[in-house]
């Protein structure tokens, strides 16, 4: 790495791919990515910002559809390599799935006390009305940024940064495929708004233990699941995909607070699934509000089967965690008592969900 001492903040930028360093192939029209050179080339105005800036990049740059948990590690890794040379770090990354890799990097960078602001753009960067300058430019600041409180960074914690808005990382959800505005956290508010300035909201700032050193578990347990309700689900549907060979645990997707069916075949699939081992849990549907498994008798019968609440957790976070926490211990119990209780703001403690 080509460091230097510099009073400048420092600033490493991993660019993985994603539309913001995408461009239209002459012959097919599509968007392929291109080298980050030219990214720096179409924003100019970088060099205006006073920063040092170093930068990684993924050969080849990828679709974020092609993104893995390995390359979850290698983002992590380089973080880790790079901790104490830089002030920040920016991601950009494609939209598809930067709230997965915003999930998995807050549970992978423990006790992490500097920026990882992740961004990307709806239009490629060489567009004219592309998003991506302003969002690269705004990460880069975001990044750089110091809280006069105690001179350390603004932001300790993985955020997501799109147009108007930072959200905690492993809060926020992609909402909109067309709109600038494509992410928004519905159950945690914005920790920064974006207008003629950057406001921060001071109070939602995540602020951990200085004194713990940065530990970071990259190991990512891909034995899990997403099962999603619908009305007409089936018996032999559901009990097939609870039986898929090597799967240790499910997201199940509820409706509402965390309600299913109350039919006697779903209870016992359930119960049969979690008697087998299967860690179940439970997260609703809705983009926003929680699993309230007391309120309505679906949820409670839930519950009483053995499906633990994921409370007001995301599906992309819940997945993660679910992925990290079996990596890190293969007793059931403790990953199904660990996955009630937040880990870096992911969720709110359970009696905390907001009963809207
Ligand atoms: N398919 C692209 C990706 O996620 C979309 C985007 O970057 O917005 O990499």
């Amino acid at each position: 790495m080509n460091y230097e001492l510099t009073m400048k903040p420092r600033i490493l930028i991993l660019y993985t791919g994603g539309t913001i360093g995408m461009i239209e192939d002459a012959a097919t029209k599509s968007l392929r990515p291109f080298d980050f050179n030219h990214l720096i080339d179409n924003v100019p105005k970088i060099k205006m910002l006073d920063y040092f800036i170093e930068h990684i990049q993924f050969d080849p740059p990828i679709d974020s559809s092609d993104m893995k948990p390995s390359n979850w590690a290698d983002i992590a890794s380089q973080i880790e390599k790079h901790y104490n040379e830089f002030d920040g770090f920016v991601v950009l990354h494609g939209t598809d799935t930067m709230a997965y890799t915003a999930s998995a990097l807050s549970f992978m960078l423990r006790n992490l006390d500097k920026p990882v602001i992740i961004t990307g753009s709806q239009l490629p960067i060489g567009e004219v009305r592309t998003d991506g300058e302003e969002n690269l430019i705004t990460a880069l600041q975001i990044a750089a940024a110091v809280d006069p409180v105690d001179n350390g960074p603004m932001i300790r914690e993985v955020a997501i940064l799109f147009e108007n808005y930072l959200w905690r990382g492993n809060r926020a959800t992609k909402k909109s495929a067309d709109n600038f505005n494509a992410f928004k956290s519905y159950n945690y508010p914005p920790l920064a708004q974006i207008g003629l300035g950057i406001n921060y909201n001071h109070d939602v700032l995540r602020r951990p233990d200085f004194h713990r050193p940065l530990e970071v578990f990259t190991a990512m347990d891909t034995s899990v699941m997403f099962i999603d309700l619908f009305p007409g689900i089936s018996d032999s549907s559901l009990r097939h995909q609870l039986a898929t060979p090597g799967i240790k645990a499910i997201v199940l997707r509820t409706y509402g607070a965390g309600n299913a069916p109350t039919t006697q075949w779903f209870y016992d699939a359930i119960r049969a699934a979690v008697d087998r081992g299967k860690i179940i849990v439970n997260v609703t549907q809705c983009v926003a509000g929680g699993v309230h498994t007391k309120r309505y008798y679906s949820g409670n019968r839930l519950l009483e089967a053995g499906a633990i609440s994921g409370a007001d957790i995301t599906s992309e976070a819940a997945i993660t965690k679910l992925m990290h926490l079996l990596a890190r211990s293969c007793d059931t119990d403790t990953v199904a008592r660990e996955m009630t209780i937040p880990i870096c703001g992911e969720m709110s403690s359970q009696s905390a969900v907001r009963h809207p």
